[in-house]
């Protein structure tokens, strides 16, 4: 589903991903673990092309981002034809980015709306579902600022799955969160992964990591350092600077 070879990514001069390789299959979980710093959010903004890489190729589901393949050439997209390309993918971020002035249903049903010009029956039903699946049916009505923490998060999860995406990136889903919302939140995820969907998940949740992940990749200074299944990774990493991390968060 997703295929990194040696991406690299700078801004200026500072070079924040440097020969990144990572293959994660499809209905498998993927989980990121890293410093802060290390490339963690920049590297998933690439798989999503919010950023554009400098070197390496990326493909997603078979295609080559940010180009096209035409009689063994390779012609660079445009910028259409590149969210055209990010539609299958979707991504849930720290901080929830629902639109505040927009009521929970309204924002589920926004995107395929207006993106994927879905008629609005067929739109919120497919809405209904899917804040049903994630236990807030009874709240299409309130507006974000109503909600709790991880009842937005679980909101934005709705949303991003609206679109009926084959993969979905998840960006420290948690870390914005009071302790005891985190559950809710992972549970969802859980379900998620159960139903098997496609998924990166970079968290601090070690015991997600080792419980859901089918593989953990530990990421520091712009490189995969270590990967391999959860619990090899968390019981016996290899690396001495895996080891040093996991010292400080386990
Ligand atoms: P992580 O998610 O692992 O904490 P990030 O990918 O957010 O790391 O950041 C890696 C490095 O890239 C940091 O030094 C950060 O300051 C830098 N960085 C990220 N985004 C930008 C940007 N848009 N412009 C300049 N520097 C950036
Ligand atoms: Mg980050």
């Amino acid at each position: 589903m997703v295929m990194a070879e040696n991406v690299h990514k700078s801004f200026g001069r500072l070079e924040v991903l440097r020969g990144i390789d990572l293959e994660v299959r499809r209905g498998e979980v993927t989980c990121v673990v890293g410093p802060s710093g290390s490339g963690k959010s920049t590297f998933l903004r690439c798989i999503n092309h919010l950023e554009k890489i400098n070197g390496g190729r990326l493909w997603v589901n078979g295609r080559l981002m940010g180009y096209r393949q035409h009689r063994g050439r390779l012609y660079e997209l445009r910028d259409s034809q590149v969210a055209a390309q990010r539609r299958d993918i979707g991504m849930v971020f720290q901080a929830f980015n629902l639109f505040p002035h927009m009521s929970v249903l309204a924002n589920v049903v926004e995107a395929p709306m207006r993106v994927k010009r879905e008629p609005r029956p067929a739109a919120r039903e497919t809405a209904m579902e899917l804040l049903d699946k994630v236990g807030l049916a009874d709240k299409a009505a309130s507006f974000p600022r109503q909600l709790s923490g991880g009842q937005q998060q679980r909101v934005a999860i709705a949303r991003a799955l609206a679109m009926r995406p084959e993969l979905m990136l998840f960006d420290e889903p948690t870390s914005a969160l009071d302790p005891e919302l985190v559950g809710e939140v992972l549970d969802v995820m859980k379900d998620l992964a159960r139903e098997g969907m496609t998924m990166v998940v970079v968290t601090h949740e070690m015991g997600f990591a080792r419980e859901v992940g089918d593989s953990l990749v530990f990421m520091d200074g712009g490189v995969v350092v270590e990967s391999g299944a959860p619990k090899r990774v968390l019981t016996d990493p290899q690396h001495e600077r895996t080891q040093a991390f996991l010292s400080k968060v386990l």
